[in-house]
């Protein structure tokens, strides 16, 4: 197995994953599909079992020693998990994932009236005409809720433009960010283009404009050190299922002045201070945006997750999928026929590649690698406008993860290159 990245022990990593073990038979998963949902180390699986085995019991709720006790297990793990993105244990809301995080907002900021504990802050309400801002390069989780809220309340919902290269049109940020921006969201990194975006500039434009940023930092948030009060975002969400963890878990951060005025979006039992038959009030953040039974062992392996994260240093997880990356990069580029989305020079990415193999169809090349023990996904990953811009309907993606070698990274520019003959 070869990895030349210091500070990083591969094969012990590579132990840690049940899943990619060698099988009896002798063949072993390549497993390129990470940016879709990554694998789990034993960590992370032990830790929910444990949880469920010894501690479970309804956090936040009984009286008796066991509720308290997990209830302390839920609570440290927002504290683990906050703290893997530099931010406070109250800044952190759990969530079912970047789907939930991303419609808990937009219902949120649509549902913005003063009472019930709330504050009486008119700085969430929308006007028709306000403008919502996002980027053409989304993953319709964030672009969705968003033509909702736009539906719902009459603002007009544009976007930032991406140049043929990938990176994302500055100039036209500049113009579609304008007086009546009321949020602008984007990713931090996109599903498909694995470019890292510039957050400062567009967290500076939308200062400008006094508008909330969201952050879409799903594809970040498992490759490389994150501090979301550094980036200085409004609110940002991420997904436990892609960076290790349990699936159904992910978190909403947001900056402690935006929360406390937010309201709520669900509604219903712990997150109340005292309900009356006609009105009631609420809980501070975060316990006001987690009505109801929350993802309690999800939560407990998610900070196993960020732990084992940690345990390696996202310092050495980011180097290693950035040679990883190159690598692909390189030999996909070399290889004719290959035309690679987003292909920018000297651009900060993450180690995913999306392209298009001449003349055969991105379904039947998925399957061509399939057949060699290669997990890729193929289609549009969620990004139809974004296929739309480079005039394409599917691509096949091949992403990776601190768990993958250089060896299986020459093992699929192997297979690659074998497609056009294959098809041909
Ligand atoms: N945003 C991006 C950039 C994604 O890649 C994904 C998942 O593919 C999501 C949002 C949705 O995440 P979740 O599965 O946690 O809802």
């Amino acid at each position: 197995m070869s990895s030349t990245t210091p500070d990083l022990d591969l094969a012990a990593i590579r132990q840690d994953f049940p899943l990619l073990a060698d099988r009896p038979d002798g063949t072993r998963a390549i497993y390129l599909d990470s940016a879709a949902t990554s694998q789990r180390p034993r960590a992370v699986i032990d830790a929910e079992v444990d949880f469920l085995r010894t501690a479970n019991a309804a956090v936040h709720r009984g009286a008796h020693t066991l509720a308290a006790e997990a209830t302390e297990f839920f609570e440290d793990a927002r504290a683990t998990v906050a703290g893997f993105v530099g931010a406070d244990p109250d800044q952190l809301v759990w969530t079912s994932g970047a789907t939930a995080g991303l419609n808990l907002v937009a219902y949120a900021i649509g549902n913005a009236t003063a009472g019930r504990g709330l504050p009486a802050s008119a700085r969430f309400a929308l006007q028709p005409g306000d403008e919502l801002v996002v980027t053409e390069t989304e993953h319709h989780a964030n672009l969705l809720p968003w033509q909702e809220l736009a539906a719902r309340t009459g603002a007009v919902l544009r976007h930032i433009a991406v140049h043929d290269d990938g990176t994302l049109d500055l100039e036209s940020a500049a113009s579609v960010i304008g007086p009546r921006t009321r949020v602008v969201a984007f990713p931090h990194v996109s599903n498909v283009l694995g470019i890292v975006n510039p957050v400062v500039a567009l967290v500076e434009m939308a200062r400008d404009a006094e508008a909330l940023t969201v952050l879409d930092a799903c594809q970040s948030a498992p490759h490389l050190p994150l501090d979301l009060p550094t980036l200085d975002v409004d609110l940002a969400v991420f997904s436990g299922h892609k960076m290790l963890g349990p699936y159904a878990i992910g978190g909403l951060y947001g900056r402690a002045d935006v929360l406390a005025d937010l309201p709520p979006f669900l509604v219903g039992g712990s997150m109340i201070t005292r309900v009356g038959l006609g009105e009631s009030e609420y809980l501070p953040p975060p316990q006001r945006f987690e009505a109801g039974t929350q993802p309690v062992s999800q939560a407990i392996g998610l900070a196993a997750a960020v732990r084992y994260l940690d345990g390696i240093g996202m310092g050495a997880v980011h180097a290693h999928e950035v040679r990883l990356e190159r690598r692909m990069r390189e030999g996909l580029r070399s290889l004719p026929g290959i035309r690679l989305l987003g292909d920018a020079e000297g651009a900060d990415r993450v180690a995913l590649c999306a392209f298009e193999v001449e003349g055969v169809h991105a379904h039947d090349a998925g399957q061509f690698l399939d057949a060699r023990g290669i997990s890729v996904r193929v289609g549009h990953h969620c990004a139809q406008p974004l296929h739309r811009r480079f005039g394409m309907t599917a691509t096949v993606r091949a992403s990776a993860a601190v768990y993958n070698t250089d060896d299986e990274i020459d093992e699929l520019l192997n297979a690659v290159s074998g497609i056009r003959g294959f098809f041909g």
